[in-house]
């Protein structure tokens, strides 16, 4: 039986015993990641890359793509797109599946990377190798089913026509660090599937991860010329590919405010109308009504508020609350938050790892700091000695008086919670609708007519009712927003791929 540094006992987590053999002796590991463009690595002076739990250490080095690695990447793409397209569907599908057995059979490489790049904890690191196997084998079976072959449709005797899908040209994905494998597979697996050729771009912070999955894309079949891989900074690397009319769309998950940028550089530049595929942020809310179940409850809000360091576009960010049960739910997460071990993201007993960087930790202190004064402290984590190492933050609880002390979402483990009267639902509907943006949403309530009405009166992308609402697994619960939260396209669902598709029918009389 294990016990962690708290006493809450881990007898189950003897799984990862394997895993943690693993990565014991990768530890020391240096990964010499580059640019990819061609097949070739390429790019400029090698920069460091830190690991968030203890700065001290170079987990590997990236070599940032230059002005000519990009227009390589752009005029061999263009080049190599068709023939990628004819391929089919079919033939497509068996290259992804290969992808996604390469991903499964390199899991251990792949852990030590995302929990020494990226910061992530054992369970997480399951959980994203699983997710990015997932993506690959679901868009593998779509584009056999939408891609394989054209769809006859109806019309008069003597006429046959045919809808036909294909891929737009080049489609350029930009990744962030928080899935720095699911999220950067997702999208490129879908853009492959649906006949795109792809540069790819992963957040600055998350290099070597997006490298590593990159050669085994190429491994697995993908043509050299379909896929690129560019590194570096959003504005030195992404930036100049946004305005380049041979980018025939552009698929994105990160800040509301970059996928704004990203649409305007769309809009203003010469040549086709090219389509944004955005997935942004989210000011999520939960809703606790008095017939929920305390306990229940927080253990879902604990999971959904501080899992993956509350890193996570779904993460639960205010919790309303039903004045009745408001203490009982709030001391509850009290003694639930103190037997949280923040610390190490490489030890089995850790639950919540490292913020991504110094720069995100000082935003996340600065909203903490200013909350201390406008908002009250409910509760804050203590950490384990080793967080001194790394770009840590204790997750805290603030209560609130209404969402208007909320500027934005703040990308962190923070919690803010809420109070309100059995009378005041639609005041709480209000205030989340007000938020603008439409990402995820969670109730707690055994009235079943409560929890389908609030239902049909928001409009928001995953709605999780009695349940944490954090971990969408693909197929299952289709991940995307509205609204502030992005253009709608939901990644994992039936409809992604044809997001990423031109449509061309053909008419014959024969
Ligand atoms: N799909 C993830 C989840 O459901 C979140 C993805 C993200 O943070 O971008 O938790």
């Amino acid at each position: 039986e294990r016990k962690n540094s708290k006493g809450r006992n881990l007898m189950d987590r003897t799984q990862y015993e394997p895993l943690m053999a693993a990565l014991e002796e990768r530890n020391s590991h240096k990964y010499a990641a580059a640019s990819i463009v061609a097949g070739m690595e390429v790019g400029g002076e090698p920069v460091d890359v830190t690991n968030p739990a203890n700065t001290a250490e170079v987990v590997g080095t990236a070599r940032e793509a230059r002005e000519e690695d990009l227009e390589a990447a752009a005029v061999r793409a263009k080049a190599a797109q068709k023939d990628w397209d004819r391929l089919g569907g079919t033939e497509r599908a068996k290259i992804l599946r290969a992808m996604g057995d390469a991903i499964e059979a390199e899991r251990d490489t792949f852990a030590d990377l995302l929990v020494r790049e990226a910061g992530k904890t054992l369970s997480d690191v399951i959980a994203e190798v699983r997710e990015a196997v997932d993506f690959c084998r679901y868009y593998a079976a779509r584009a056999e089913e939408q891609f394989g072959a054209p769809i006859d449709l109806p019309g008069p005797t003597g006429e046959k026509n045919q809808l036909h899908l294909s891929g737009r040209g080049t489609f350029l994905c930009i990744a962030p660090w928080n899935f720095p494998l699911a999220i950067f597979v997702g999208q490129v697996a879908a853009a492959l599937a649906a006949g795109n050729a792809v540069i790819a771009k992963p957040a600055e912070q998350t290099p070597l991860v997006a490298w590593h999955a990159v050669k085994l894309f190429h491994k697995a079949g993908v043509p050299a010329d379909v896929l690129h891989l560019v590194l570096g900074d959003g504005v030195k690397v992404a930036a100049p590919l946004v305005a380049d009319e041979r980018v025939s769309g552009v698929a994105f998950t990160g800040s509301t405010e970059t996928a704004k940028i990203i649409n305007r550089t769309l809009a203003d530049r010469d040549g086709a109308i090219a389509p944004l595929i955005a997935e942004t942020g989210g000011q999520n809310a939960m809703i606790v009504d008095s017939t929920a179940l305390p306990e229940q409850v927080s253990d879902d809000v604990i999971q959904s508020a501080f899992g993956s360091a509350g890193q996570r576009c779904s993460a639960l960010r205010v919790l309303f609350v039903q004045d009745s049960v408001a203490d009982k739910v709030i001391n509850m997460l009290k003694g639930a938050l103190k037997e949280r071990v923040i610390g190490d993201p490489a030890k089995l007993t850790t639950d919540i790892g490292p913020i991504i960087d110094a720069e995100a930790l000082k935003g996340l202190q600065d909203h903490c700091a200013k909350m201390e004064k406008e908002a009250k402290l409910v509760a804050k984590a203590d950490m384990e000695p080793e967080a001194e190492n790394g770009t840590f933050l204790a997750p805290h609880i603030f209560e609130l008086d209404g969402l208007h002390q909320l500027e934005h979402e703040n990308f962190g483990p923070i919690l803010h919670v809420i109070r309100f009267k059995a009378a005041e639902m639609d005041e709480v509907l209000r205030q989340i609708g007000d938020t603008g943006y439409g990402l995820t949403f969670g109730v707690h309530s055994r009235l079943e007519g409560r929890w389908k009405d609030l239902f049909e009166k928001t409009n928001i992308g995953n709605t999780y009712i009695n349940r944490n609402m954090v971990g969408a697994v693909v197929g299952v619960q289709p991940f995307g927003g509205e609204g502030l939260s992005g253009t709608g396209p939901k990644a994992g669902g039936p409809h992604y791929l044809l997001r990423f598709a031109a449509e061309h029918t053909l008419t014959i009389n024969t």
